[in-house]
C-alpha cells in the first residue's frame, strides 16, 4: 500500500501490528491499546470512512505520518455492525496480558494476539445479526456446496448444485469458494482428507452414519468448518451433524422467479412488502427464520406438504391451546444464538439466562401440549423435543440471580444460596464492608477529624480522605497514637489530604482479597454451567427447533384465521382457486384504507392448462399472475392460502417473469434478458411446472415480439404441458383459442363510465374488447391535444383494417412481412417506422404533428 511504508524499524508495537497484519492482509486489523481499539494506515482510511469517524495521526514511520482511527472497545460492537455490513472483515488483535504482566517479563511491550476474525458469516452477536435471517456461510467447491449457520448449528450440504439458485434460496451472509469458482467470495482451499476432516469435527470415527455425501460434498462441507475454525482462532462452535440435502423434494425457483415474486426481498432489496412481511405473525426470532427458510424452499413432496397443513389446522382449530403456547412463546429468548455464544467462550450473563427462560418457557409449552393430544406427527416430534434429556434448566434456575450484570466482572451472577463456598467468601468480603464502616468511625475518632471519610480508590485502595485544614494539621502535628493507627499521607489534592495507616492497609488487604476470592468462585461455578449447557447442546438445540416449528406452525394457523383456507393438495395436475387474493397487494390496500382487494378465481386443472390473459395496464393483469404464483409457494411452504378454496396439485418448479426485468448493471438489453429468462423456462418446464408469464416479446418490435409470444405459447401447450398464464398485450393472439384445445381466454374486466375508464380488477372470460391504452394515457396526463390528435389516428388506423382485411387476420401467414393495411399512404408508412415504447412524451407529441402534417 503506498500509504504504508515497510515494517522496518517499527517500534514494538508497531511491529507488532505489522506482524498481525501480514497475518490477515485482507481484514481490517482492530488493535487494542487501552481502552480503544485502533487502526493504522490504509486500514484507518478505509475504517474512518466507512464509519464517519475522524482520522488522525500518531506519530511517524520511516518519515511517513502513521494515519489512524480508533473505536472505544467498550461499544466496538456498533462499529464492527457498521463495518460487518460495508463488506469488510475485522480481524480482533487483543491484549493477552495486563501492562504489570509484560512489565514484570522485561517485555518491551504487551503481548497482543488475533484472538477472532469477524466476518458477516461466522458472526454470533446479535448486535451483528439479523434476528429473522439466519447468517450462511456457503462454501462452494468445485461439484459440491455446503453451508452452515454458527449461530444455529445447522449444517446442510448438496451435491452438484446449480450455483445461482442455491444463492437465490440461501441468500447467504458470506460465501467462500474454491478457486474463483465464484466473483467476490473469499478464495479458500478445499482440503484433500476432508472425511477424515469432518469426522475428526464430529468426534465420530467414520462418517456412515451421518448420510451418504459426495467427495465434492464432503470438500465444500470441510471448507466450511476450516473456515469457521480459522476465524475463531481454532475454536468450532456447536454445529449439528451435516445433512445432505439436495433438492429432491424441494419446489424449484430461480434467482429470477424469486426476485419477481418478492418473497423475501422486494425488488428494490428491501424486507418491507414482501410475502415474507405480509404473512409473517410467528413470535420468536428462530420462529421467524424458520418461516423465511419455508418460504424460500418450499417442499414438493405431498405427504411432507400435508403434514405441515395438519399441524396448522390443529393449532388453528384449538383457540385456548394455540393461545397458551403463544402467550409461552412471546418475549422467549433466541436459545439457539445464545448457545452458539456459549459453545465459543464468548457469552455474557444474560446468555445463561436465555438459556434458562427458554428452556422453561419451552416446558411450559410441553406442559400445555400434554392435555392436547394427540397431536398430529410433526407437533408430537416437536412436542417430545421441547424439554431435551439432561437438561441445565433446573440447575441454571438455581444457580443464576434474579437481577444479572451485563458482564461477569461486575459479579452477583450467582444467586445467594447456590454454592455454600461462594457463600461464605461473599460473607468474609460482606463484613469487611461493615468493617470499613467501623474503621471510618475509629480513625475519625482517633484522629480527631469528624469528617473524615474512607473511600475507595481504583488505584490505591481504601483511603481516609481528610478536607484541607484538618488534614494540614494532622500533617504538621501528627497525634501520638499506636503504629498501626498513625496517619502515613498519600496524596493531597485541591481541597482535601488523603491518608492511610497500617490498620487500614491491612483491612484493604483483607478485603480485596476476599472479594477476588468470590470473584474466582463465581468464575468457576459459570465456567461449569456453561459445560453442562455445551454437553446438552445438542438437546438444547432440538428443543429451540421444536419452539421454532411450534411458532411457524401456530403463527400460520393465526394468519389463517381471517378467510384463508387449507388448501387441497393433490398429486394430479390441478389448479382451482376459488376468490383468491395476493396477500401483499391486499394488506397494502388495507394500510392505505383504500378499495378492498377484487378477489379473483383461476381454474387450470387438466383440459384447461392455459390461462390467456388480456386487459389493459392497470387493469391488475400482474397481481392475478402473482397471485396464483404466490398460491403455490404459500402451500408447499405448509402455509394456508388467501382464498376461499384451493385445490392444487403439487408443482415441482415454478416459474415467474413478472415485472421490470432490466439488468442494467449486466449490461443486457430488456429484449435479451426477456428472451434468457423465457429460454429457461422453455428448457426446464416440464407437465408438474407451474408458469406465470407477462407479456412476452415486449421488447421487441412489434412482429418480432408477437411471433414469439406466439411460438412460446404454442411450446407451453403441446410440448411443455405445464399449467400457466400468459398475459399478453397482443390481441391478435386470441386467435389460438380456437387451435390449442386446452388455451382458455380471460380478461380484467374494465368498465367505461361517462368516457373515463373504471378497471373492476375482477377476471372475466374473454378477450379484451378493445385496447384502452388511450385511456390509460389520460389517466396519466398525457396533453388534451396529444390524445385527441391519437384518436383520431386510432379511428383511421382501425377504419383502414376493417377494409383491408386487419392489422392480423384470422388465417395466417403470421410471418408476412407487413400486413395488407399498408397500402401507400405516407401518413402509414411513417407510422410503420415509429416506436412507441422508445418515445418520449415530447417525441410522440412531435411524431404526431408531423404525421398531420403528412395528411
Ligand atoms: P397491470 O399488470 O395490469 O398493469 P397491476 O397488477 O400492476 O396491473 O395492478 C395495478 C394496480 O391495481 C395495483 O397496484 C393495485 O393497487 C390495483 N389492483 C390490482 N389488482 C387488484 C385487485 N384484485 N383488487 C383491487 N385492486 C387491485
Amino acid at each position: 500500500h503506498p500509504n504504508r511504508p515497510p515494517a522496518d524499524g517499527a517500534t514494538p508495537a508497531m511491529a507488532q501490528w505489522y506482524a498481525a497484519k501480514a497475518a490477515h492482509p485482507d481484514a481490517l486489523l482492530f488493535f487494542r491499546m487501552g481502552d480503544f481499539y485502533e487502526l493504522f494506515f490504509d486500514d484507518a482510511e478505509a475504517a474512518a470512512e466507512a464509519l464517519s469517524i475522524a482520522l488522525t495521526y500518531r506519530g511517524e514511520h520511516q518519515g511517513v505520518p502513521i494515519s489512524m482511527c480508533g473505536v472505544p472497545h467498550h461499544s466496538h460492537e456498533a462499529y464492527l455492525a457498521r463495518l460487518i455490513r460495508r463488506g469488510f472483515r475485522v480481524a480482533i488483535c487483543d491484549q493477552m496480558e495486563s501492562p504489570e504482566e509484560a512489565k514484570a517479563r522485561k517485555a518491551p511491550t504487551i503481548r497482543r494476539e488475533v484472538v477472532r476474525i469477524v466476518t458477516p458469516g461466522t458472526v454470533t452477536e446479535d448486535a451483528l445479526l439479523e434476528a429473522a435471517r439466519p447468517a450462511w456461510l456457503l462454501a462452494l467447491a468445485k461439484g459440491g456446496a455446503a453451508w452452515l449457520d454458527v449461530t444455529s448449528g445447522a449444517f446442510e450440504t448438496e451435491d452438484n448444485p446449480d450455483i445461482p439458485a442455491l444463492m437465490a434460496r440461501l441468500d447467504p451472509s458470506e460465501i467462500i469458494a474454491e478457486d474463483g469458482l465464484w466473483p467476490d467470495a473469499i478464495e479458500a482451499v478445499a482440503p484433500r482428507d476432508a472425511a477424515r476432516r469432518i469426522a475428526a469435527a464430529f468426534d465420530v470415527a467414520s462418517l456412515e452414519g451421518f448420510g451418504t455425501f459426495t467427495e465434492a460434498e464432503l470438500r465444500a462441507a470441510a471448507m466450511a468448518v476450516d473456515y469457521v475454525r480459522a476465524t475463531q482462532n481454532g475454536r468450532l462452535p456447536f454445529l449439528m451433524r451435516p445433512v445432505p440435502r439436495g433438492t429432491q423434494g424441494v419446489l424449484l425457483m430461480d434467482a429470477a422467479t424469486r426476485r419477481s415474486l418478492e418473497i423475501l426481498r422486494s425488488e428494490r432489496g428491501e424486507a418491507r412488502s414482501t410475502l415474507l412481511a405480509a404473512v409473517d405473525r410467528t413470535l420468536t426470532g428462530a420462529g421467524a427464520r424458520e418461516l423465511a427458510a419455508r418460504l424460500a424452499a418450499p417442499l414438493a413432496s405431498l405427504p411432507a406438504i400435508q403434514a405441515r397443513h395438519a399441524a396448522v389446522e390443529a393449532l388453528r382449530a384449538h383457540h385456548e391451546w394455540r393461545g397458551s403456547l403463544r402467550g409461552a412463546m412471546k418475549g422467549a429468548p433466541d436459545m439457539a444464538r445464545a448457545l452458539a455464544r456459549i459453545s465459543l467462550e464468548r457469552y455474557a450473563p444474560r446468555d445463561l439466562a436465555a438459556l434458562r427462560d427458554g428452556l422453561t418457557r419451552a416446558e411450559a409449552m410441553a406442559g400445555h401440549c400434554a392435555g392436547a393430544r394427540p397431536l398430529p406427527p410433526l407437533l408430537a416430534d416437536a412436542a417430545d423435543a421441547l424439554v431435551p434429556p439432561e437438561s441445565p434448566r433446573e440447575e441454571l434456575t438455581r444457580a443464576l440471580a434474579e437481577q444479572l450484570p451485563a458482564r461477569f466482572e461486575d459479579g452477583g451472577v450467582i444467586a445467594a444460596g447456590y454454592d455454600g463456598q461462594l457463600d461464605a467468601m461473599r460473607r468474609l468480603r460482606d463484613d469487611a464492608r461493615g468493617a470499613i464502616a467501623a474503621m471510618q468511625m475509629q480513625l475519625a475518632e482517633a484522629w480527631g477529624v469528624a469528617s473524615l471519610k474512607v473511600k475507595h480508590h481504583q488505584q490505591m485502595g481504601y483511603l481516609a480522605e481528610v478536607q484541607a485544614a484538618p488534614g494540614e494539621k494532622l500533617l504538621r502535628s501528627p497525634p501520638s497514637l499506636p503504629g498501626e493507627l498513625m496517619p502515613q499521607h498519600r496524596q493531597t489534592m485541591a481541597n482535601a489530604l488523603r491518608f492511610t495507616c497500617g490498620a487500614l492497609v491491612e483491612l484493604d488487604r483483607k478485603l480485596s482479597q476476599a472479594a477476588e476470592q468470590a470473584q474466582g468462585r463465581e468464575r468457576a461455578i459459570v465456567r461449569h454451567l456453561a459445560g453442562l449447557c455445551a454437553q446438552a447442546a445438542q438437546g438444547i438445540t432440538e428443543a429451540a427447533r421444536a419452539v421454532a416449528e411450534f411458532d411457524v406452525h401456530a403463527a400460520a394457523a393465526e394468519l389463517a384465521l381471517a378467510n384463508w383456507c387449507r388448501p387441497e393438495m393433490t398429486g394430479g395436475a390441478d389448479f382451482h382457486i376459488q376468490s383468491g387474493r395476493h396477500p401483499v397487494v391486499e394488506a397494502a390496500l388495507t394500510r392505505a384504507k383504500g378499495p378492498a382487494f377484487v378477489p379473483n378465481d383461476a381454474e387450470l386443472s387438466a383440459g384447461q392448462r392455459l390461462c390467456l390473459l388480456t386487459g389493459p395496464n392497470m387493469a391488475g393483469k400482474s397481481t392475478f399472475l402473482r397471485q396464483n404464483a404466490l398460491m403455490v409457494v404459500l402451500a408447499q411452504a405448509g402455509l394456508f392460502v388467501p382464498a376461499e378454496a384451493a385445490r392444487l396439485g403439487v408443482v415441482d418448479r415454478l416459474f415467474s417473469r413478472v415485472g421490470a426485468s432490466d439488468d442494467l448493471a449486466g449490461g443486457r438489453s430488456t429484449f435479451m434478458v426477456e428472451m434468457t429468462e423465457t429460454a429457461a423456462i422453455l428448457n426446464q418446464a416440464g407437465p408438474r411446472s407451474f408458469v406465470i408469464l407477462d407479456e412476452v416479446g415486449r421488447g421487441t418490435a412489434t412482429w418480432d415480439g408477437l411471433a414469439i409470444a406466439w411460438a412460446v405459447l404454442e411450446a407451453l401447450h403441446d410440448r411443455l404441458r405445464c399449467r400457466a398464464i400468459f398475459a399478453t398485450h397482443f390481441h391478435e393472439l386470441t386467435a389460438l383459442a380456437g387451435k390449442l384445445p386446452e388455451l382458455r381466454l380471460a380478461t380484467m374486466r374494465v368498465r367505461e363510465w361517462k368516457n373515463e375508464v373504471v378497471f373492476l380488477h375482477s377476471v372475466g372470460p374473454g378477450a379484451a374488447e378493445k385496447s384502452w391504452g388511450l385511456h390509460v394515457a389520460r389517466l396519466a396526463g398525457v396533453p388534451r391535444t396529444v390524445l385527441g390528435r391519437a384518436e383520431a389516428v386510432l379511428h383511421a388506423l382501425e377504419s383502414r383494417a376493417r377494409q383491408g382485411g386487419g392489422v392480423l387476420s384470422e388465417e395466417l401467414p403470421l410471418f408476412a412481412p407487413k400486413p395488407a393495411a399498408a397500402p401507400d399512404h405516407p401518413v402509414l408508412a411513417a407510422l410503420a417506422t415509429l416506436d412507441p415504447d422508445a418515445m418520449s412524451p415530447r417525441d410522440a407529441q412531435e411524431a404526431l404533428y408531423r404525421l398531420k402534417a403528412l395528411l
